[in-house]
């Protein structure tokens, strides 16, 4: 590749080539350009698909900060979630294991506290770390505030004694301000992760940014009463559909304001930041809306861009179009700031050797009474459905919306294929087995805690 570059270029730019080669080969040995190390922020939005944005080609997508980001670092095209849901997903983006491997798959679980996380490994090199969430899945009943220095729970919009229920979720405003308040105290170097939640049901954003292109012949609103109805028309839906887009644009806004804080603190050269999302959100294409029911590409496909203007392991206007998985944000993250992966890591640097074809991604799912497994590789998807002991492969070159399941029998390169994909699940989880914590469990919920996961949906 690099000889047959060489061969197209005149005498003067080779010469340049070549010099450009070394000084980015100098620079990956050392990190970054300064030498320090950088902060480190892990922005997450919460039910977010890869198309809801532009840099994804999102054809609706109004998400002009988030594309800015993207360009002026590198965005990571096929990612997968690890789960359908937050608390299993985001215990894979703070562990960077499989959610069998981490034990937090379930309603219940707790974090395990003998699990290595992001913020252990950051606080044992001296730095600053805090946790800012919008979601109580992700907050100190169910063990994520362990291991941060600071953790602002933010459960609801409104002032203490006038919530109403639709506004038992925190704006990303609302998180965006907590975040850049504790960056301006923060002391140096420091770890912040976000997890803001506009996108995830009810859908209500703001009328600032709501087009309302969608909303002329029809009644629906955001909330819980419409949205779970099952008579919606197509002009219904596609209202529903806009009123999640501007949800998203409203946290691109708020995104903004946080990249735009680290600005004007003049850390922007400093900050290693990160933008990804836990899981996506169905619209019935499989006939449901919502998440954690399934293992579509819908809930899978998530987005991960990642900017740090001083490293050129990250540069500007780069897309990697090799698969990864929400696991490897961890191993990614580490190898950026020049840190050893943990024992027990699943995932492994995005920014290392990719895959192979034979190294399929896995993902799963573990919630009131579903029990799913999902691989794939470059072409097929096996989602295997452990209680109804039922497995689907779908061929994704020819069946990207995975309509119909393939049929083995009939189709001897299918039949292999899905042999080699649940072996690879069932290896993993084999292996797994030595170094899988124990399960722990939350107790009781507060009442507030109860109030806003009923308002997320996740108590009917
Ligand atoms: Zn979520």
């Amino acid at each position: 590749m690099r000889d047959r570059l060489l061969a197209q270029l005149g005498p003067r730019d080779r010469s340049s080539f070549l010099l450009a080669t070394v000084i980015v080969a100098l620079l990956a040995g050392c990190g970054d350009l300064t030498g320090r190390p950088p902060n480190v922020v892990l922005y997450v939005i919460d039910t977010l698909r890869a198309d809801g944005l532009g840099a994804y080609g999102g054809a609706k997508a109004t998400t002009p900060h988030i594309d800015e980001f993207a360009r002026q670092g590198v965005v990571f095209e096929q990612v997968w979630a690890s789960s359908s849901w937050t608390r299993a997903s985001m215990a894979s983006i703070l562990t960077g294991r499989h959610p069998w491997n981490h034990a937090t798959a379930g309603r219940a679980d707790r974090l395990p506290e003998d699990l290595t996380t992001l913020a252990a490994i950051f606080s044992e090199r001296g730095y600053a770390t805090a946790l800012v969430s919008a979601n109580p899945n992700v907050g100190s009943v169910f063990g994520f505030d362990r291991t941060f220095d600071a953790t602002f729970e933010l459960f609801t919009r409104s002032q203490p004694g006038v919530v109403r229920g639709s506004e038992l979720v925190a704006t990303s405003e609302q998180v965006g301000g907590d975040a850049i308040g504790w960056i301006e105290a923060a002391p140096r170097p420091f770890l912040l992760v976000v997890l803001s939640i506009d996108p995830h049901s009810p859908y209500t954003p703001p009328r600032r940014f709501d087009p309302a292109l969608e909303r002329p012949g029809t009644r629906v609103t955001g909330l819980p009463a419409s949205i779970n109805r099952k008579d919606l028309s197509q002009r219904d839906k596609a209202r529903i559909r806009e009123l999640y887009r501007a949800e998203i644009t409203y946290n691109d806004h708020s995104f903004g304001a946080v990249l735009k804080a680290l600005d004007e603190q003049g850390l922007r050269n400093d900050t290693l930041v990160i933008l990804t999302s836990d899981h996506g959100e169905e619209f019935w294409e499989h006939g449901r809306r919502g998440h954690g029911r399934a293992l579509t590409e819908e809930l899978l496909r998530v987005p991960l861009a990642i900017r740090h203007p001083m490293n050129p392991r990250v540069p500007a206007g780069g897309r990697i179009v090799h698969p990864g998985q929400s696991v490897d944000i961890l191993p990614t993250i580490l190898d950026l700031v020049r840190v050893p992966v943990p024992d027990g890591v699943d995932g492994r640097s995005l920014l290392g050797t990719p895959r192979t074809p034979d190294e399929p991604l896995l993902a799963g799912l573990e919630l009131d009474g579903i029990e799913m497994l999902t691989a794939r590789d470059s072409r097929w998807k096996l989602v295997w459905d452990v209680r109804q002991s039922q497995l689907q492969l779908y061929d994704l070159q020819t069946d990207p919306g995975e309509r119909t399941a393939v049929d083995v029998t009939r189709d001897p390169l299918a039949r292999a294929a899905q042999q080699r994909l649940r072996d690879a699940l069932e290896t993993d989880i084999r292996e797994g087995r030595q170094r899988r914590p124990e399960r722990s469990q939350a107790g009781p919920l507060p009442q507030n805690v109860e109030e806003s996961l009923r308002a997320l949906g996740y108590i009917e």
